[in-house]
């Protein structure tokens, strides 16, 4: 029977082990951590991943701890006019056949942890931390950091956008800052203004900055990210600490909804991440060892799609083994099928940027005027169905 190693137990590889238990591929993980968990912060799950998700049974799961949006929303930072809206609730399942959900990150890790260990309660390895492999004919070693080896048929680096699986197959390929760093915070609903209102996605677009504000578990939580265009990035960690009053700073002049938000916010736990990308790159396999999610193709958020990436790669992948005659030919029929859209996510997703910041309302009409997002996004992205799409 055909075992897969995996290295790393976030969204991608916990994803990746359900989608292969569940078709009988024998898996392990391994995961640096004592233990599974997330930032506390929020996700978008739109229907392209979440047709995998309810493939694996999640559906009522998901339900019980998600908020189904009734719209999604590109509002002026200011006004809160309305730029352009994508219909959620029951047209985008009407549309799509699944729900659009936000949730919470650990809520969701969680949910596939609980998968994972229901198809096999001890394929889980904690304080795993992989070095390295070595490939042979018909195989791979993997290498963990207290001297332990395991063998396998093939190895699956899903270790994020620091992957040291990525790094032995394609070499140092710098991740570069992007100029932008995002505020994450969550914030109790009873208390804002909009805690009546109807649950939408909002994205606050306006001069150098855009947020993000969306409901989370069950609606009893209001998440918000605030990315900020900031040039000087000179801290060695990815994630730091700041003070609150740089958080109020950095969004004075917007709309009394995001003024609630910020000031809601616990003054002490206000962390803000440096947000890095990498080049899109072609080739992420060798023989017996491939890459997924932000270790094979990270990507700023402004799609709010790099998780969904990483669990359409679990599903294409997990397609691949099982249609192909042998591991490399497996491997090789994943990545030419996952190169070019995770590619286009990358680069669209950058390029929302520009979209996202204008200096005035004017300048922001003029720029969504000339676009149908809802229209673009059905068409090529919430269509795709990683389940049935076509291994060509
Ligand atoms: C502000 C922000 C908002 C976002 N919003 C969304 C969204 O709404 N929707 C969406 O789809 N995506 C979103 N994303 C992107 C999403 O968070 C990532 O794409 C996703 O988490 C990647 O999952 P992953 O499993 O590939 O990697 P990770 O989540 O980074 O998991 C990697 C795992 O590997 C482990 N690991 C690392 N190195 C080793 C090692 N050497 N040995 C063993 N284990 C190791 C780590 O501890 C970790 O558990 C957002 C990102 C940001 C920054």
């Amino acid at each position: 029977m055909t075992k897969v190693l995996i290295v790393g137990g976030g969204i991608g590889g916990l994803t990746a082990a359900a989608c292969l238990l569940k078709v009988g591929i024998d898996v392990e993980i391994y995961e640096q951590a004592p233990e599974l968990s997330e930032v506390g912060a929020g996700i978008q799950m739109s229907a392209n991943p979440t047709r995998v998700l309810y493939d694996l049974g999640l559906a009522e799961e998901l339900d019980a701890v998600s908020v189904r949006p009734s719209a999604y929303r590109f509002v002026i930072y200011d006004s809160s006019d309305v730029l352009q809206e994508i219909q959620m609730g029951d047209t985008y399942v009407q549309r799509h056949g699944v729900p659009y959900y936000v949730l919470h990150r650990a809520d969701f890790l969680d949910i596939l942890e609980r998968k994972v260990r229901v198809l096999n309660a001890d394929v889980i390895h904690l304080n795993s931390m992989a070095e390295g492999f070595t490939e042979s004919g018909d195989g791979v070693e993997l290498r963990l950091s207290d001297g332990r080896t395991v063998t396998g048929d093939v190895l699956i680096g899903a270790d994020g956008i620091k992957s040291v699986i990525r790094s032995q197959i394609v070499g140092e390929t710098p991740a570069h800052y992007t100029g932008d760093v995002a505020w994450r915070v969550a914030v109790p609903m009873d208390g804002l203004p909009q805690n009546e209102e109807p649950h939408t996605v909002d994205i606050w677009v306006g001069p150098t900055r855009h947020a993000v504000s969306y409901p989370i578990r069950s609606g009893n939580l209001m998440n918000f990210v605030g990315v900020v265009e900031f040039d000087e990035w000179s801290e060695e960690s990815w994630i730091s600490k700041h003070p609150w009053e740089k958080l109020k700073n950095d969004f004075t002049g917007w709309h009394p909804k995001i003024q609630a938000i910020i000031d809601a916010t616990d003054h002490d736990n206000c962390f803000r991440w440096a947000l890095n990308d990498r080049t899109p790159i072609r080739n992420w396999s060798t023989r017996h060892v491939t890459l997924m999610g932000d270790a094979a193709h990270p990507t700023l958020p402004y799609m709010a799609q790099g998780a969904a990436m990483a669990i359409e790669d679990a599903a294409v992948l997990t397609r691949a083994l099982q249609a192909a005659d042998d591991i490399p030919a497996a491997l090789d029929l994943y990545q030419r099928n996952r190169i070019d859209r995770s590619a286009r996510v990358v680069n669209e997703s950058s390029a929302n940027r520009g979209l996202f910041h204008h200096d005035s309302p004017q300048a922001l009409r003029a720029a969504f005027s000339e676009r149908d997002i809802s229209a673009e996004r059905t068409a090529w992205l919430f269509s795709y169905d990683p389940l049935t799409v076509d291994l060509v």
